[in-house]
């Protein structure tokens, strides 16, 4: 572990641009923070708390230095590897008929995200298991994900809808970045995990870490957790869930629930899609679209003229029975890391900590 001093952040940026990479950074955009290109730190969002719960967001200025003092914001690294909507491949067909089917490959830089939370790591680690780790690997996933240098930044003020200390999963990084960052005002301590990361650093002003900065982050850390107060248990709730598939709790939740989709698509692990294909009008080609999908439309159970889940408690229920039960046959664990994204965007408000408690009750 390292120190590299507050007025020296602005090398880190440097050293990574000269190396090559195009640099990705939470910024503020319509009142809210989210990733996109960053030239200087001056775009970071310093001096800023992000005031989240159900079906609330708001940022807030302070006075204090802190480019990283918020805890989530809008989305994860999900777009930055599964494109919200991308193309596929197009076929074309020439003069005499005949077909020619030409693939798509997404050409993406060299890119390093800064500020990542460490739920966002844990919930990458899950679309790694995903789309990555398995015999059928996805070409465009893969194109992104491989670009990516990671630069996490431990969560110190975390919102009232985060709960990554009970799924285990923050808020301080343990794993999955390049470098970590633990922020105070005069600087950052700095840990690395690859040797990519260890040539970045080697040309900064880093210095030793004294005893003192380092029970700092270990109480900062502590703090961090101490300032959850939902939460929901990692272990395995397929047996609960499943038990309780009739529960009243269902048509409550049904009559709150819009199935607007919000949640899915702000949820860092989320990852259904549908495709699309989109003829050119005089026939000579057409193009095959992909983008993200969400287990409240209709459209996602439909089958054979059927919709399979054709009312808001059969999908609320195949996304929660999902999410927090049957996924841990699939990944060996929850699909829910606590970034509370999901609380905070659902218009009504509709709690995910609360709706398994109610459901599963005295079995959490
Ligand atoms: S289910 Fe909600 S809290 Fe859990 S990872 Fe998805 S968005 Fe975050
Ligand atoms: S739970 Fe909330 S965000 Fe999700 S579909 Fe229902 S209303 Fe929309």
């Amino acid at each position: 572990m390292q120190f590299l001093a507050r007025q020296d952040f602005p090398k880190l940026l440097e050293s990574l641009i000269i190396a090559g990479y195009q640099c990705i950074a939470p910024q503020i955009r319509e009142g809210a923070i989210v990733y996109d290109k960053l030239q200087s730190v001056t775009q970071l969002p310093q001096g800023y708390r992000d005031n989240q719960r159900p079906a609330h967001y708001q940022l807030e200025k302070n006075e204090d230095v802190l480019y990283f003092g918020w805890a989530v914001g809008v989305q994860a690294l999900k777009p930055l590897t599964f494109a919200p909507r991308e193309s596929l491949w197009t076929a074309k067909r020439d003069a005499n008929g005949k077909l020619t089917f030409i693939e798509t490959h997404p050409e993406i830089p060299p890119t390093a995200v800064i500020g990542v939370r460490a739920c966002d790591l844990a919930a990458l680690h899950l679309q790694d298991q995903h789309f990555a780790y398995n015999s059928y690997s996805d070409t465009y996933y893969n194109a992104r994900r491989r670009q990516l240098f990671l630069i996490s930044v431990d969560c110190a003020f975390p919102a009232s809808t985060c709960f990554c200390a009970s799924t285990g999963d923050g808020p301080s990084a343990q794993t999955g970045f390049d470098i970590a960052l633990t922020e105070f005002p005069e600087g950052f301590l700095v840990r690395s995990k690859s040797s990519r990361a260890e040539a970045i650093l080697a040309t900064l002003p880093l210095t030793e870490v004294s005893e003192t900065q380092q029970q700092a982050a270990l109480a900062q850390n502590q703090q961090a957790i101490e300032k959850q107060t939902r939460q929901l248990p990692s272990r395995n709730l397929k047996a609960a869930f499943f038990a309780n598939l009739e529960h009243e709790r269902w048509q409550d939740i049904a009559t709150r629930c819009l199935a607007c989709g919000n949640c899915t698509s702000v949820c860092p692990t989320c990852f259904c899609h549908s495709e699309s294909a989109e003829p050119t009008l005089d026939g000579s080609s057409n193009t095959q679209y992909r983008q993200w999908d969400s287990c409240f439309t209709l459209g996602h159970s439909y089958m054979h003229s059927f919709v399979l889940r054709d009312n808001i408690l059969l999908r609320y229920r195949q996304w929660l029975t999902h999410k927090l039960g049957s996924w841990h046959d699939q990944y060996g664990r929850s699909g829910c890391v606590g970034c509370g994204r999901c609380l905070t965007w659902c218009p009504v408000g509709i709690d995910i900590t609360v709706e398994a408690q109610a459901i599963c009750g005295e079995s959490l």
